[in-house]
């Protein structure tokens, strides 16, 4: 949907340490370094967004990397010229990602004394030996610790990363992480399953990593949903679950395919119907890299975007308004493969809408690759 709202990202890229699995644009050690220099860049990309008429903002999103390694001098020095540029919304909201060990009651008063309303937390797990295997900077009495501070400085709004198929993850450990999380009552809570990817120290140790088994990892993933509903968060999309009323609004607005911008290295924008994105060097970003993947989203791409994101959210595709504005229908001479998933339960349909079911959340890339 195009509307003349949109949601502003800015990239971080800096972290103390890399984690052993990351695959994000994210640099270990090298803050200090390149910080400054990085802002002016940030800033000068900003510019280019400047309009007569201000671009109007209702989610902004500080993600990494790790944000939270901002002092509360450089967040501001971002965030007065950002908020002359655009034009943001009196109920922004502000999502800032934290890791435990980059944030004390002082800086945590801080932020929200600069207008951060919600702090997106990586925990991953409870265990020390799965903190560790991941290559985490923290402990669990870290994130114990950066959670208090941040609910006596006033924050309302709290979500926790956490990640199950770690090495040596067990359903059990799973399970445990999941308790002791649910037990701090978070707004949010994200599940990612973990995936070793190409690049990582995780990949070169793949061959001795001790993975748990597909069928353990599915376990995982349904415990997750059980406990998580059990606790009272609705499961909206097929990694977040959330109290009612506290989704992420930034997230949302990718998955119901509405425009954003993104600055930073990395970052990605969907603004007027173009899609483009930022090299991942740093380097060659602050060296003013011109954008890539430049593409106009039209025709068959555009329907493939909207079907992908609007089906990884609960409320799944409302068929009449696909129709409407495609001039198709959804999966148009897929019928019978609709009714197959739907008699094994993977997709439900029910009125207008086509959504998938928990099970198909699950098998979410099979369905979707098959149906689009
Ligand atoms: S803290 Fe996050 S962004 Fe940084 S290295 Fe770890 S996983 Fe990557």
């Amino acid at each position: 949907m195009i509307t003349d709202i949109r949601g502003l990202y800015v990239h971080i890229p800096f972290c103390i340490r890399k984690c052993n699995y990351c695959d994000f644009a994210s640099l270990g050690g090298s803050f200090d370094e390149h910080i400054d220099a990085y802002i002016d860049r940030l800033l000068s990309e900003a510019e280019e967004y400047r309009e007569n008429e201000k671009v109007k903002i209702d989610t902004l999103y500080f993600g990494g990397g790790t944000p939270s390694l901002l002092s509360l001098e450089r967040l501001e020095k971002i965030l007065l010229p950002l908020s002359d540029i655009f034009d943001f919304s009196s109920d922004l909201e502000f999502t800032l990602e934290a890791n435990p060990g980059t944030l004390d009651y002082e800086k945590a008063v801080g932020y929200r004394s600069l207008g951060v309303n919600r702090i997106s937390m990586g925990l991953q797990s409870i265990h020390e030996n799965e903190l560790k295997i991941l290559g985490r900077i923290h402990t669990y009495t870290d994130f114990l610790e950066c959670y208090s501070a941040l609910r006596r400085a006033g924050f309302e709004n709290l979500n926790v990363d956490l990640m199950y198929g770690i090495p040596e993850c067990t359903v059990d450990s799973f399970g445990k992480t999941l308790d002791a999380v649910t037990a701090l009552s978070p707004e949010h809570i994200s599940a990612y399953g973990l995936i070793v990817e190409e690049g990582t120290p995780f990949y070169n140790m793949r061959k001795t990593l001790a993975l748990p088994t597909e069928d353990e990892e599915a376990d995982m993933y349904y415990l997750a949903s059980e406990k998580l509903a059990r606790a009272g968060y609705s499961h909206y999309e097929i990694s977040n679950y959330a109290r009612a009323g506290r989704e992420s609004r930034h997230n949302l607005r990718y998955w119901h395919d509405e425009e954003y911008i993104g600055i930073g290295v990395s970052a990605y924008s969907y603004y007027k119907n173009k899609r483009y994105g930022n090299t991942r060097s740093l380097k060659e970003y602050l060296s003013s890299a011109p954008r890539e993947n430049y593409e106009k989203i039209d025709g068959e791409a555009e329907r493939f975007e909207y079907a992908m994101m609007h089906l990884r959210l609960s409320s799944g595709i409302d068929l009449t308004v696909y129709k409407e504005r495609f001039g198709i229908p959804f999966a148009y001479g897929k019928e019978d493969r609709i009714a197959e998933y739907s008699e094994r339960g993977l997709v439900s349909i029910s009125g207008n809408r086509l959504s998938l079911t928990e099970q198909g959340f699950y098998l979410s890339n099979m369905i979707l690759s098959d149906l689009l």
